[in-house]
């Protein structure tokens, strides 16, 4: 049992001004396992302090201190590379493969990114009449959601640093345990005291707390459309900046010449991959009419190879959904579809032998309607819908009718096909034929999935405020 009930501000761990706490579950066992603090209005003030007493120097610091401590984050996050990736598996129910080769991955493919991008970035720039200058946004609040424990804080963590602003994090409260390990590296990379603050708790008390905040210049959050728009609404009396990574409806664009079995793994790996809790996963399989036979026998006779159970056991692709009421959520999607669409496989109720867990039956729609619900809301489970087409415009069409605009996919063959429909999604990301991910290329929402861009060069920009000075005199 973890009882981690202690906070990270400027630079100590500190308890809690408030004594309520909040379990942590494993969602393969149902077990509580750890403990970590509410924390209360004052213990965010006190780190909010910490940060902006840190700002005038941290904000000051030059490009090779950022390098030096993002590049030391670097090697304490490798060092600690055991303990995170079964942390991830207890505390999200990520099979250990899953936590290893994504969720570890990702956390500090965004730290040697960050440093990377910083070795060539300009924060300065001569522009004919003006002298531009790119200076830190001043204190950024981070909040972020459980599925991506530690891909959504360091994103964050990394670009601001990157940009010089100090930061006060508020993680999930169902998987806080990556982020705190993860305090523990910043805290030994050197990063100076009070640059780097995390205060556990909940959303309506510390998440809450930093949008409306006075002394938080920039809010940063990931997570829900409804919590996204209460950011918004807070942040509005102080003219606080916002930047949003909301969620998504992602379309599969199935072209005609592309090799079923290539289409049918790739809609597979979308639902699968972190058991469908994933803000950009395609969920809407678009597929020409004619294929469509075809592509439902390959889908089902290719679901057994991404087998579902207890994420510690060698072998299995998916685990647990997160919490009892994810998979409640999960569940009441599955009942509206069962009125809706024809369903292939899956249903409600819980996978044979997997009784104990939060597990949810792998679950494939066909004869779908794009108006459906399960077409339009985001189901974040192992869920998908496949929707017949006639012809590419009617295609994109149906790609680009939804509130969303996160991602897209498109599999196929013939390049330019493949360039005009990836031209014509409107998304702020699009992959094609299951390219590799580049850590700097931008990532984020059209439309209802958000406002901003996270990774890379785009991601440290959203941390920093643009100056034009006139008439600078030359030194
Ligand atoms: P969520 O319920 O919106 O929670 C996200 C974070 O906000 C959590 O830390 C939560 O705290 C906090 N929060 C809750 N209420 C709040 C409030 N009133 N004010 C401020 N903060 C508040 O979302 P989630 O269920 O964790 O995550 C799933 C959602 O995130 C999905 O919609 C998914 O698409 C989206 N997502 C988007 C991206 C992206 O990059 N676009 C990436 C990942 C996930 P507690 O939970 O601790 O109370």
């Amino acid at each position: 049992m973890r009882q981690q009930t202690k906070h990270f501000i400027n630079g100590e761990w500190l308890e809690s001004t408030g004594s309520e706490t909040i379990d942590v579950i494993n969602p393969a066992t149902e077990e509580v396992i750890g403990t970590i603090s509410s924390g209360t209005e004052e213990d965010l003030n006190k780190a909010v302090k910490a940060a902006r007493q840190a700002f005038p120097s941290f904000s000051k610091s030059t490009k090779e201190e950022r390098i030096h401590w993002l590049e030391n984050i670097v090697e304490g996050y490798e060092a600690r590379k055991e303990e995170l990736v079964n942390i991830m598996t207890d505390e999200l129910g990520a099979p250990l493969t899953v936590s290893e080769d994504v969720h570890y991955q990702m956390g500090i493919g965004h730290f040697k990114q960050a440093a990377e991008s910083l070795s060539t970035y300009s924060f300065e720039e001569e522009r004919g009449g003006h002298t531009l200058m790119k200076e830190s946004v001043g204190v950024s609040g981070l909040i972020t959601p459980w599925n991506f424990p530690t891909n959504q804080v360091s994103t964050k963590i990394a670009s601001a640093i990157a940009a010089g602003s100090p930061v006060v994090l508020k993680p999930a409260s169902k998987t806080p345990f990556a982020a705190m390990i993860l305090a523990e590296i910043i805290a030994e990379a050197g990063v100076p005291k009070g640059a780097f603050n995390l205060v556990n708790g909940s959303g309506s008390v510390i998440g809450n707390g930093i949008s409306k905040h006075p002394d938080i210049d920039f809010v940063s959050f990931t997570g829900s459309g409804s919590v996204g728009e209460k950011i918004m609404q807070n942040a509005a009396p102080t003219i606080k900046k916002v930047a949003l990574e909301l969620g998504g409806k992602s379309p599969i664009v199935v072209l005609g010449d592309a090799d079923v079995e290539e289409a049918a793994k790739t809609a597979l790996s979308n639902i699968m991959t972190n058991t469908g809790q994933v803000c950009s996963a395609g969920t809407r399989v678009i597929v020409p009419h004619a294929m469509k036979k075809e592509f439902e026998d390959k889908i089902v006779d290719l679901l057994p190879t991404f087998p579902v159970g207890d994420p510690r056991k060698e072998g299995i692709a998916t685990g647990p959904l997160v919490s009892k009421d994810q998979w409640d959520t999960v569940q009441s999607y599955i009942e509206k579809g069962e009125n809706e669409a024809k369903m292939l496989v899956g249903g409600t109720g819980k996978p044979e032998g997997l009784e104990t867990g939060y597990y949810a039956k792998p679950t494939i729609f066909t004869d779908v309607s794009n108006d459906a619900v399960i077409a339009q809301e985001e189901i974040f489970g192992p869920v998908t819908t496949i929707i017949a087409y006639e012809d590419l415009e009617e295609a994109i069409d149906i790609a680009n009718d939804t509130v969303y605009g996160l991602a897209g996919f498109v599999v196929g063959k013939n390049p330019e096909t493949l360039q005009y429909v990836a031209s014509n999604l409107r998304a702020g990301r699009i992959t094609v034929n299951n390219a590799e991910t580049d850590f700097n290329g931008p990532f984020g929402g059209y439309k209802q999935s958000g406002i901003g861009r996270e990774w890379g060069d785009f991601g440290i920009e959203e941390y920093l405020e643009i100056k034009s000075v006139h008439g600078m005199p030359a030194s």
